[in-house]
């Protein structure tokens, strides 16, 4: 059995979306839960569009998501290795040089669509003489190299798609060297997962004939083919692409709307798999449930409100520890165990925080419950059985009950006509705040 090891290889172009993570995450989770290993690889061929910036947020964005690597690589390091693998497949016959420019290439799949036949590319720079190679060159035209697929059909077994079946004819030869000398992500990709010794690769569906084109360049190269998985990508609630809303919405985007990493960990994870999505406040529990096969062909339904949904569900699961260097400054265990089953958002806290510690605007709906509270208020110690004993001594005096009993207290205490279990709100108010706001002094 070979070793398990996965890679993830975003381009340094962008910070990373929800799209991305899933990817992330998915091989995370493949890798952990079979004691594999995760490469982070950035793609950052392209030298214009890569930057550092990105691939610093990239990685920030990944630790945010609590996704650790154990091995790291950066496509611009590895040159070489490309232009070793290009004089390889030159000296094999399977690169051959085309210098059709990118007008003269278009005009040519445009015709081939007015016939109606598929825009594949019709090998015409094979067919060049070594005359016609020459009057090229001589005119300054610089080739780009393309890989010469054999035909018939490829085939693999996808860990999602099971058997898989591309007839080659139906692609074009893919560009592997452009004409500057830089190599494409066909090459490099193939290149790095062969030396890197990636036993799976698991990426978009979007990749399927990318990957028949690479099964081929794989044993072109004399490397070790991976085994696939293609995860179908993500779609709107409504079924529609992702939209830009949430195709584009940046990790660093829902960071700053509250959003907490294990809310999306805990979704992603499931999101097109058989399994159901339970909010998780540890990826190791992620872990175990994780199986790749279950996962379905068909598209993901990513709904934005399941994201609020999941968070406030984390929430109520959350430790203190977890989250109390973003609660308002002497927040307390208690007042987090108090409130954590009552907001969206960790930021939320701070709209309690006055309630239980500083000053509201209390409202007297019942002045005969609020003037019974005053005069049966307990002394302290309080603790959590503090509100039934008061409650049960207003209602003895007053007659009240239930929601008239209830509603005008929860008013003249806190200020809100709902929230948090008053049981526990109660203590954190304390006996002195507690007249103040019944008494209105
Ligand atoms: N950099 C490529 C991309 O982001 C990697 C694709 C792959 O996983 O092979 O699409």
């Amino acid at each position: 059995m070979t070793d398990v090891s996965v890679r993830f290889a975003p381009s340094p172009t962008g910070r990373l979306h929800v799209g991305n993570a899933r990817g992330a995450l998915l091989n995370w989770l493949f890798a952990r839960k079979s004691g594999g290993s995760f490469l982070l690889r950035l793609d950052d061929t392209d030298t214009a569009r890569s930057t550092d910036e990105f691939a610093k947020g990239i990685e920030a964005d990944l630790r945010w998501l609590g996704l650790d690597w154990d091995r790291f690589a950066k496509q611009s390091d590895r040159f070489a290795l490309y232009a070793e693998a290009t004089e390889k497949l030159k000296a094999s016959g399977r690169l051959y040089p085309a210098y059709e420019t990118p007008e003269e290439l278009d005009l040519r799949r445009k015709i081939q669509l007015s016939q109606k036949k598929p825009p594949v590319y019709d090998r015409a720079a094979l067919k060049l003489s070594d005359a016609e190679r020459a009057k090229f060159e001589a005119e300054g035209r610089k080739p780009h190299w393309r890989f010469k697929l054999n035909r018939g059909t490829t085939a693999w077994d996808d860990i999602i798609h099971g058997r898989v079946e591309i007839d080659m004819a139906s692609l074009s030869d893919p560009v592997l060297v452009r004409s500057d000398g830089y190599p494409l992500y066909t090459l490099s990709s193939v290149v790095d997962d062969g030396d890197l010794k990636i036993s799976h690769v698991i990426r978009g569906e979007d990749h399927v004939t990318n990957t028949a084109a690479q099964i081929q360049l794989f044993e072109a190269l004399g490397y070790m083919v991976p085994v696939f998985g293609h995860f179908s990508l993500l779609l709107d609630a409504d079924g529609g692409g992702l939209s830009k809303r949430l195709g584009s919405l940046s990790l660093a985007d829902l960071r700053e709307q509250g959003i907490e990493p294990m809310t999306l960990n805990s979704l992603l994870a499931r999101l097109g798999s058989a399994d159901p999505v339970e909010a998780q406040t540890d990826l190791n529990a992620l872990i175990a449930g994780f199986d790749l096969s279950r996962f379905s062909r068909a598209a993901a339904r990513l709904d934005p409100h399941d994201l609020d949904l999941i968070n406030a569900k984390l929430l109520h699961a959350t430790d203190f520890a977890a989250v109390r260097d973003r609660l308002p400054a002497g927040a307390t265990e208690a007042f987090w165990l108090a409130i954590r089953g009552n907001i969206g958002r960790v930021a939320e806290a701070a709209d309690w925080w006055p309630v239980a510690t500083g000053e509201i605007d209390a409202v007297h709906e019942d002045p005969v419950v609020v003037a019974a509270a005053v005069e049966v208020l307990p002394p302290e110690p309080w603790d959590a059985t503090t509100w039934k004993v008061l409650t049960q001594a207003i209602s003895a005096k007053t007659g009240a009950k239930g929601k008239a009993l209830f509603h005008p207290l929860r008013l003249a205490l806190t200020g809100r006509d709902k929230g948090p279990e008053m049981a526990q709100l109660l203590p954190l108010i304390g006996r002195d705040r507690a007249v103040k706001r019944l008494t209105g002094k």
